[in-house]
């Protein structure tokens, strides 16, 4: 797409959409410049056009921010919809967003059915791995006469069972916010503002899992009636799962 902007007052362009983004990192262009391409009815402020439009992508880790246009690492960035936006940024963006009708943190929370879709997708992959190597170590003991030796076996094969689990949802979800299950569904747990969590939270909140099955799966089916689709361990360690468009 090809814009067109206001120079002190003169028309400029055509610049493309990398050039406009460069010109926004340079301080040339502010979210305030009345800018116009093909298809609007009239020149808006850039802040308005661009709405929340998709923000580009430099690299797989690093994207530009959709607000002062600077290259920042993801990790540092939070996500909404399509735009990247950087920590520095986060008040003014939501708060345009917020003057533009969108309501501010309106995150799209992820319901009951989607959830269990993850989950069932995330237990089949455990499940598969956790029989590959209970039956490894399994093969390891048959033949001994040892009765001791197999109960030994059994009680390894539990622990690491144990431990690949947590290692599953800390990792992929201090990593990329989402297990395999939950990428699949397009699905992201994040803070209540939207932003990304820690490997630290990741983990915690994997414990807090546990909780939530060990009262019969209660603490999943919170997820039904609360307003913000909370389960029992996003409200132990405050996160929310969203969806994500993309
Ligand atoms: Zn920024």
């Amino acid at each position: 797409m090809q814009w067109y902007y206001a120079d002190n007052g003169i028309q400029t362009g055509p610049v493309s959409d990398p050039e406009l983004q460069h010109l926004l990192a340079a301080g040339k262009i502010t979210s305030e410049t009345l800018v116009w391409q093909e298809g609007m009815s009239g020149w808006k402020p850039y802040g308005v056009a661009r709405g929340a439009a998709a923000t580009i992508a430099v690299s797989e880790d690093h994207a530009l921010c959709a607000e002062c246009g600077k290259e920042f690492s993801r990790e540092d960035m939070i996500q909404y919809k399509d735009s990247w936006i950087c920590a520095a940024c986060k008040p003014i963006f939501f708060q345009r967003l917020k003057e533009g009708g969108i309501a501010a943190g309106t995150l799209e929370y992820a319901g009951f059915g989607l959830r269990f879709g993850a989950k069932f997708v995330d237990g089949i992959i455990l499940f598969t791995a956790n029989q590959v190597i209970n039956f490894s170590l399994g093969a390891s003991v048959i033949g001994s006469r040892h009765r001791s030796g197999f109960l030994a076996m059994q009680g390894l094969a539990l622990l690491v069972n144990i431990l690949l689990g947590a290692a599953y949802s800390t990792w992929f979800n201090g990593k990329f916010g989402a297990t395999p299950g939950k990428m699949a569904l397009k699905l992201r747990i994040v803070r209540p503002d939207g932003s990304p969590i820690t490997y630290g939270r990741a983990l915690g909140r994997h414990f807090a899992e546990t909780i939530s099955s060990f009262i019969l799966f209660f603490g999943y089916l919170m997820v039904i009636w609360d307003d913000e689709r909370r389960s029992l361990h996003d409200r132990i360690c405050d996160t929310r799962v969203i969806r994500i468009s993309s």
